[in-house]
């Protein structure tokens, strides 16, 4: 067997007590399982500090000393030892224990060199130091020790068993020595030097003992990739195997439906943006493949009527089409947009939502299924198993976002061959990055907003300012413009934030009287014939002024509002941030978004309120969201496991994704069965993998 694969128990200093702990506690069950348990930071080590040097807020520190005193504290009985360590300049620090007492009275002595590494503070006015490691300075760097030091996560049940950080890094010395000669290579030798890796056995002893910060650095890149490029090569051979299992429907022709509306109906030119991804689209459509695109294109890009050009396709080939929203007011709005749109032609349009009356539902789950109806558009309502399809060809989810994996699954049993699906979404993230989160979805980009949009000026205001930005909503209003007010509605808080709406539109009713203006409100708890008049009204230019929650924030388009204030904007993230700001700016005028916040701020807040005044630019916003609050939270990544890095950032490490990209997808162009024999270490590695995570790639 290979001494990888042995329980870890056997391991020298674990036992099966400590095995079953590090079992559940660390996710490790073998020699193998601990050698990737990685440091997730490393301390330099190889640096002594001066006392006089130290500063009591640092992290941690390392000193070299001797101890002139140590004494007990305590009336009765002991509760604390307190010595004085010296270093070589005379200069003196508290160290103190409360714990262990009897121990450390046993075994630490004076006048004998010792290296203390731990967190500096202040006590009474004195430098100290509580609980330090302690290590006889005659000891320290033996053994495989480098100058950088891995600390390791534990948890209160593994330090309950003394398998701290400390513990874990002795088990590293311990276990290394014994695996070094059976790690084998993961990645060929031609990759190796092309991308300047080490070897696998050197980079696995260095993430846990580093030499320095290049041996380091090196280490990581080299774990980094080879992570990286494995999920690619996994996302490659999943999309391969799929193309080959499911057939999709094959829309031959582009007819007359499309002809006619592309010549005769479109209100306006497309972009080039908009031509190149219906040409992708279409182009999956007529293989005999699955489409399952991922379509992003910032907010106000055009993708609707996307979305009904390859819906027409669909229908001139024969079968049905259905555009899913996320919410009701969405819905309706993709309605009258398509049905005022397709009005000329001879296409049946119809609409689903939860609140659609049970007699207009029976006749159109009838129309549905004897194939009257070409195009369905509605909500969530779509997926329920009562609505049939005669042949259902293409579905449009809008807005991603808003969908969960396990939905859009729900849709492929509808049909006995599965629909084409095409995937929405306004919330741009980088393209590789995409394709990796998104995994086996194929992904499109509109980069290109339709010509004649002024850019949104953004500005921030604070609470000093609201009367200033009365102002010149009056001032707007005069020009005949109208304006969206959004207060956040967080579930958690929603009584608080509720009344805060409540303030918020009283505050603005009192500041703008009838009947010279008209103010009216919209949010969640409305009954939704109630939601849909107001939006109506405002829609129709018969209210100024619509007061929010952020029921409003997904598509809808009322181009005449040109200017957007947001209340407490730091509550908010910066995807949503950016989709309210994209509910103006949709007409020819100037339009505004004001983001009204406290004063106290967070560093996060502030950079989010900053970066929205400073770009109009979605892929962009999305790359500092990104990087503010990490990969975990794109949506529909949760299930599917693809976030569970060990050691990869797949935001962070950019650069080493795109890399391993490059070279997987060189690979799958040239010899998707790796039959070369410099792909052989490759293949083997794949399928071992393959067999471990058989159900990874379910994500459609
Ligand atoms: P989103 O991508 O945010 O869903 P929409 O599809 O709602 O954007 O389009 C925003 C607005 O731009 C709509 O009013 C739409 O009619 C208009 N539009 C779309 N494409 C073009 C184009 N090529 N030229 C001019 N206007 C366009
Ligand atoms: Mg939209």
């Amino acid at each position: 067997m290979n001494v990888l694969e042995t329980p870890i128990e056997f391991l020298k200093g674990v036992g099966p007590a400590r095995s079953e702990l590090m079992r559940t506690e660390m996710g490790v069950r073998t020699f193998g399982g601990l050698l990737h348990y990685y440091p997730f930071r490393h301390i330099d080590r190889s640096k002594f500090y001066p006392i006089s040097e130290i500063d009591p807020e640092a992290a941690m520190v390392q000193v070299k000393g001797k101890f002139i005193r140590i004494d007990g504290i305590g009336a009765k009985r002991i509760v604390r030892m307190v010595g004085a360590f010296q270093d070589d300049q005379g200069n003196i620090m508290e160290v103190a224990w409360f714990r262990s007492l009897t121990w450390i009275k046993q075994s630490i002595k004076t006048d004998v060199d010792y290296v203390l590494f731990g967190k500096p503070g202040m006590f009474k006015g004195k430098l100290q130091m509580t609980h330090p490691e302690i290590e006889l300075a005659e000891n320290f760097g033996k053994g495989l020790k480098g100058g950088l030091e891995g600390v390791y996560s534990t948890t209160e049940k593994l330090k309950a068993r003394k398998l701290d950080s400390r513990a874990i890094r002795k088990l590293m010395e311990v276990l290394i020595p014994q695996v070094m000669n059976q790690i084998t290579e993961t990645l060929p030798g031609y990759i190796r030097s092309r991308q300047d890796l080490i070897p696998r056995a050197s980079a696995l002893k260095d993430i846990h003992f580093p030499a320095n910060t290049e041996t380091l650095v090196q280490a990581q890149k080299t774990l980094k990739f080879e992570e990286l490029f494995y999920v690619q090569m996994r996302l490659m051979n999943i999309k391969a195997k799929r193309n080959k299992e499911i057939r999709g429907q094959v829309f031959a022709a582009v007819g007359d439906h499309f002809n006619s509306f592309y010549n005769n109906h479109l209100p306006f030119a497309l972009t080039d943006a908009q031509k190149r991804v219906i040409k992708e689209i279409r182009k999956d459509m007529g293989t005999g493949n699955q489409l399952n695109r991922l379509l992003q294109g910032d907010v106000g890009s055009g993708k609707t009527v996307v979305a009904l050009l390859c819906a027409l396709i669909a229908i001139d080939n024969g079968f049905q089409a259905a555009i899913m929203a996320p919410t009701e007011i969405l819905a309706q709005q993709h309605y009258e947009t398509i049905f005022e749109l397709l009005s000329e032609m001879h296409i049946n349009v119809a609409i689903l939502t939860g609140s659609s009356k049970t007699a207009y539902r029976k006749k159109l789950h009838a129309n549905l299924e004897n194939g009257q109806i070409h195009l369905l558009i509605g909500t969530h309502a779509l997926l329920e198993d009562k609505v049939k399809f005669h042949n259902l060809g293409f579905v449009v989810i809008d807005e991603q976002h808003r969908f969960g994996v396990a939905q859009r699954s729900k849709l492929w049993r509808k049909n006995s061959i599965p629909p084409h699906v095409l995937v929405m979404t306004a919330t741009p993230i980088p393209r590789t990055l995409a394709m990796t989160v998104y995994g086996d979805l194929d992904v499109s980009v509109i980069d290109e907003l339709p010509p004649g949009r002024k850019p949104i000026k953004t500005v921030h205001r604070g609470d000093g300012g609201r009367l200033q930005v009365f102002g010149f909503m009056k001032e707007e209003i005069k020009k005949g413009r109208q304006i969206y007010v959004v207060y956040p509605l967080i579930e958690e808080s929603e009584a608080f934030d509720y009344k805060d709406l409540m303030d918020g539109y009283e505050s603005i009713a009192r500041a703008f009287p009838i009947p010279e203006y008209q103010v009216s409100i919209v949010h969640g708890k409305m009954k939704p014939e109630d939601k849909e008049f107001e939006m109506k009204r405002f829609a129709e230019g018969k209210c100024q002024i619509m007061v929010a929650t952020t029921v409003i924030e997904v598509g809808v388009n009322v181009p005449n509002a040109s200017v957007m204030v947001i209340e407490s904007a730091e509550r908010f993230g910066l995807s949503q941030l950016h989709q309210l700001r994209g509910r103006v700016g949709r007409g020819a005028d100037q339009s505004f978004c004001i983001l009204m916040t406290g004063n106290k701020l967070s560093n996060e807040g502030r950079k989010r309120i900053s970066t929205m005044c400073e770009t109009n630019d979605g892929f962009r916003i999305a790359e500092v969201d990104l990087k503010l609050r990490g990969p975990g939270d794109l949506m529909g990544t949760q299930q599917s496991g693809i976030m569970d890095f060990n050691i990869a950032d797949i935001v962070k490490d950019k650069e080493i994704l795109i890399k391993s990209r490059e070279e997987a997808n060189y690979i799958f162009e040239n010899d998707p069965t790796l039959e070369h024999e410099k792909l052989a270490i490759v293949k083997a590695h794949l399928s071992s993998i393959m067999r471990k995570k058989p159900n990874w790639g379910r994500i459609s």
